[in-house]
């Protein structure tokens, strides 16, 4: 039987990285996947494909609706080739996966192919393509999550479906009905919006990305009903039947009432739930709470000692990089370094277009926590780099601590504030102020002009451009 310093269970964003830096850091180290592909939910079924459809139908929808007003004619129909657009995202999937098989080798991590499931805390049976047994000192359990569902709904992944189909459909939705106005609903909803389907979004709470800072969910909410979506907020969703070709939705208004809606499609997105099944988790002492993540302590470390968890798995936010700082927060841990991860500074990302982005504490949180703040706020549409590409809706607002100007939060809807919102996670890593931010040099003309301007109208209320 082979020995390892670390044997990670499962190769998602979590896994893979928490196996490169066991090995950088001199562990001999497998990784245990259950599929044949490495690389988990972000880069199969996640993060990964949902971002190529998103760029591919955000091509689209620039050639049909805008290219126009940059003088650009393209004679006869624009069509969309939904075949191709699939075939395009899979191909990209393929490549970003078969990276990983490259960095696998480099480091020289063994794969093994099949579950991977607890004999006793220190050996894992496998079962599957490489079938067997191994023994390790350390394990990490990375093994993720799975798309969450109501217990009323039969999901038939035909009609009634997860992301994990709605990324390979075969043909666009007449009437796409989405349960769930968070990340999954909205960006899968405005690639089929774009592509010409109906869509309407259905959402529990009375706004949608609640999580999120409720000027962000205002002005996306917007968006949404500019391109003609019906946004049906406070509306809990009671059942949803397949006849036919035909989804029948019904759900319960603030009033009481029962509202029906019919479509072609039902994209069921309420969230996703740790995954632990098979991994027989008891027989190493390791315990799963209620929520069904594996409980961790401050370390990372579960109820056994030798035995850690990271990622979707365990508690806090289900995002990609949260479970790669994880990987590596554990590979250090392992060789006896100090890592420390800041949760609050972990950035939430939401791919529309506009792009949502957000760092720190939201006025919600601040106010329930009764942190007095000042606010500034700058609008998109007063920078001449957004009106240079027309890209004029969002604003960027900063939170700052009224007595001090540290910065608290920072929360941003716009062209690439995917990418802007590093700029805040940096400034708050180092505890800037809004008048450090507002001082320093920002490229004219950029889209990252409205933090600096963000900054100046948080700082004293006296930004340059409006
Ligand atoms: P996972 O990526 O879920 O990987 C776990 C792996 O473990 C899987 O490959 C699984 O097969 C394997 N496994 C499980 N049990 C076993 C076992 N017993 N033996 C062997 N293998 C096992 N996050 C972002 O930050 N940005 C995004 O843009 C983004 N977009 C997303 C879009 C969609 C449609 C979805 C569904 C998710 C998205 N996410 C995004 C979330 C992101 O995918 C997850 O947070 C991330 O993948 C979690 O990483 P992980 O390593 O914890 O687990
Ligand atoms: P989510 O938690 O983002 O949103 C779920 C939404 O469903 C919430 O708004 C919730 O109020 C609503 N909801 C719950 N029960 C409902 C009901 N019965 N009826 C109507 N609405 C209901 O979950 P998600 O969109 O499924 O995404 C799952 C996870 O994947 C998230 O935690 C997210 O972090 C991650 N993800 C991240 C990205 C990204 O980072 N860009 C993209 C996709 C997914």
């Amino acid at each position: 039987m082979k020995s390892y310093d670390v044997a990670v269970i499962g190769s998602g964003p979590g896994g893979y990285v928490a196996a490169i830096r066991c090995a950088q850091l001199g562990m001999t180290t497998a990784i245990i996947e259950k599929y044949s592909t490495l690389g988990g939910t972000c880069l199969n079924v996640g993060c990964i494909p949902s971002k190529a459809l998103l760029s591919s139908s955000h091509h689209y929808e620039e050639a049909t609706k805008h290219f126009e007003d940059h003088g650009i004619e393209i004679p006869g129909e624009i069509k969309v080739n939904l075949e191709k657009m699939i075939a395009r995202k899979q191909a990209v999937v393929d490549q970003t996966t078969g990276g990983i098989d490259f960095l696998m080798k480099k480091n020289k991590i063994d794969v093994y192919e099949g579950l991977g499931s607890f004999k006793d805390a220190t050996h894992i049976k496998i079962d599957g393509k490489d079938a067997g047994e191994i023994e390790a000192k350390n394990i990490i359990i990375a093994t993720g999550s799975k798309p969450s569902n109501l217990p009323f709904i039969e999901l038939d992944k035909e009609r009634i479906i997860t992301s994990t189909e709605a990324l390979k459909l075969k043909e666009v939705p007449k009437h796409l009905m989405i349960i769930g106005g968070g990340v999954i609903g909205l960006e899968l909803g405005q690639v089929y919006r774009r592509l010409g389907a109906e869509v309407t979004v259905i959402e529990y709470m009375d706004r949608i990305l609640p999580t999120m800072d409720a000027g962000l969910s205002k002005e996306l909410n917007k968006v949404f009903k500019k391109a003609k979506c019906k946004m049906m907020m406070s509306h809990k969703v009671q059942s949803v039947k397949r006849k036919g070709d035909e989804v029948i939705v019904k759900a319960e208004n603030k009033k009481g009432e029962v509202v029906e809606f019919k479509g072609d499609y039902c994209l069921v997105s309420v969230g996703r739930r740790p995954y632990t099944d098979g991994l027989n988790a008891e027989a190493a002492g390791v315990k799963i709470n209620d929520r069904g993540q594996v409980e961790v302590n401050e370390h990372l470390q579960t109820s056994a000692s030798n035995i850690y968890a990271i990622g979707d798995v365990i508690r806090g936010a289900m995002l990609a990089h949260k479970a790669e700082e994880e990987g590596v927060f554990v590979a250090e841990t392992l060789a006896g370094q100090k890592p420390h991860i800041d949760y609050n500074l972990i950035p939430g990302v939401v791919y529309t277009w506009p792009e949502v982005a957000a760092v720190g504490k939201t006025e919600e949180e601040l106010k329930a926590d009764n942190i007095e703040y000042k606010v500034g706020q700058f609008p998109f549409r007063a920078l001449g780099r957004a009106r240079a590409s027309g890209d004029i809706d969002g604003f960027v607002k900063i939170l700052a601590d009224k007595t001090t100007d540290e910065v608290l939060g920072v929360h941003m809807i716009g062209a690439r504030c995917a990418d802007l919102i590093a700029e805040a996670v940096t400034a708050m890593e180092f505890r800037a102020s809004a008048e450090d931010i507002s001082r320093y040099s920002h490229a004219h003309p950029t889209f990252a002009e409205a933090v600096k301007e963000a900054a100046l109208a948080a700082t004293d209320n006296r930004p340059l451009h409006v």
